[in-house]
């Protein structure tokens, strides 16, 4: 079904993109780290920043557009150097095995075992790279139910106050004090994008996912903007099943309605 143009193309600028899911879905590896849902992005108004002329386009644009992508972020871990080499042997690296969709961001093929109290724990979780300053367990609701980690909303790299647990690799074994926690949702862009939708880093936007029988809208989706990101919702597994985002028919972020709840 060919979706509804806008008749007006050049109104004003919109703070919301309305997009259409394709047929790009990839249901190929339901065991794959991060599960993208990839839509061709439609806007009301071509946006000023990308220059056909100049060949500049912002990371991520695609027709002079932002380019919408929801990725559904599974249970994963970051490591520092030193747990890396604890976890894996002396002298070991982290191998990329599948770059992310953000630049320079990969999943690694090497997994931890994350022991709870109780011996309650999950095999295989997969360790992301780069390395970090500090080593973060993040998981969703439902996997910190099953592990038995009473794991808080937090926004990676809080992790104050937080949990801990035990890493079980082939070479050694890493307790952590603190670092366990459910990855805030949120979104990732660089400043054109976030000048298109009119948002500053560290505001809250909304997403909207339309899906047969289960929409939902998600508040407080965390603005993450940089130079270099590309357009990027993270949203965790019991999340993405909520909406059944797989099947979603359309996918909205925009600002806050009323902007009322600016903080
Ligand atoms: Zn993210």
């Amino acid at each position: 079904m060919r979706p509804i143009e806008n008749s007006q193309p050049n109104q004003n600028r919109k703070q919301e993109t309305k997009t259409k899911m394709t047929q790009t879905i990839d249901r190929s590896q339901i065991e794959a780290l991060v599960r993208n849902v990839i839509r061709g992005t439609r806007d009301a108004a071509p946006a000023k920043v990308a220059d056909s002329l100049s060949g500049f386009s912002p990371p991520g644009w695609v027709d002079g557009q932002p380019n919408l992508r929801v990725s559904i972020s599974a249970r994963h871990v970051h490591l520092t150097d030193e747990h890396v080499e604890m976890l894996f042997g002396a002298g070991s690296k982290l191998e990329p095995d599948k770059d992310l969709y953000q630049d320079g961001f990969y999943a690694a093929k090497q997994t931890v075992m994350v022991v709870g109290p109780r011996r309650r724990m999950l095999p295989n979780v997969r360790v992301l790279g780069p390395t970090r300053p500090f080593s973060q367990v993040e998981l969703a609701l439902t996997d910190s139910i099953s592990l038995g980690i009473d794991a808080p909303v937090r926004h990676s790299g809080h992790i104050h106050d937080t949990p801990g647990c035990v890493l079980v690799g082939p070479a050694g074994t890493v307790k952590l004090d603190h670092g366990v926690i459910r990855a805030a949702r949120h979104v990732h862009m660089n400043f054109a994008d976030a000048d298109h939708y009119g948002v500053k880093n560290s505001e809250k936007m909304q997403l909207v996912v339309k899906s047969k029988e289960c929409g939902v809208i998600f508040e407080d989706v965390l603005v993450r903007a940089d130079k270099d990101a590309k357009l990027e919702v993270h949203i965790d597994t019991d999340e993405g099943n909520a909406c059944n985002l797989e099947a979603a028919t359309e996918i909205l972020l925009r600002k806050d309605s009323c902007g009322c709840k600016k903080k």
